[in-house]
């Protein structure tokens, strides 16, 4: 169980994740988190890194779909003026919204990465999928409510594997 909750792979930001470095493990999609991933959850557009960083991935012709648990206002309003497809309500860590993701982008689960910085939705999602998880830390220190209650588990998680030896924070390339 507590295997679902370890990335595979771990950085800082999103900025370190480079279109080089996805392209040479074949991948060709992105599907991201939205608040406190790209952006702090309460930061209502894209910054000029951020855009640059999307301009990169999309010149480099990787795709991106923002999946996100928040309402549709929120991510709307966030990706429409950036031309990115997305999905609202996404109930991360089901299923669902990751396949029609993968649907969207026309890619199979081996060509994509899934970015995001909660472990209890973004990572257990993802890996519950088979796809290559990658965590960041949360852009914001603070969160909204239901995320905060997810980081109280995701300690105890955290905790716990580190008690088991399982927790790398190692990048693996
Ligand atoms: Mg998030």
């Amino acid at each position: 169980m507590y295997r679902y909750f370890i990335p595979r792979q771990y950085v800082k930001e999103v900025f370190d994740i480079t279109p080089e470095s996805l392209k040479e493990k074949g991948v060709l999609g992105i599907i991201t988190d939205l608040d406190n991933t790209l952006v702090e959850w309460d930061r209502p557009e894209a910054t000029p890194r951020l855009i640059e960083w999307l301009k990169s991935m999309k010149d480099a012709g990787i795709q991106v779909v923002i999946v996100s648990n928040n309402n549709e206002m929120r991510v709307k309003s966030f990706a429409d003026p950036l031309g990115i497809p997305f999905i609202y309500q996404a109930r991360k860590p089901m299923g669902k919204a990751f396949r029609k993701a993968l649907k969207i982008m026309s890619v199979k689960r081996e060509q994509v990465v899934v970015i995001g910085d909660q472990m209890l939705t973004d990572i257990f999602g993802g890996n519950r999928n088979k796809l290559h998880t990658i965590l960041v830390l949360p852009v914001a220190q603070s969160d909204g409510f239901f995320t905060r209650f997810n980081r109280m588990v995701e300690r105890r998680i955290m905790k716990r594997l580190k008690e088991k030896g399982q927790l790398m924070w190692e990048e693996e390339n």
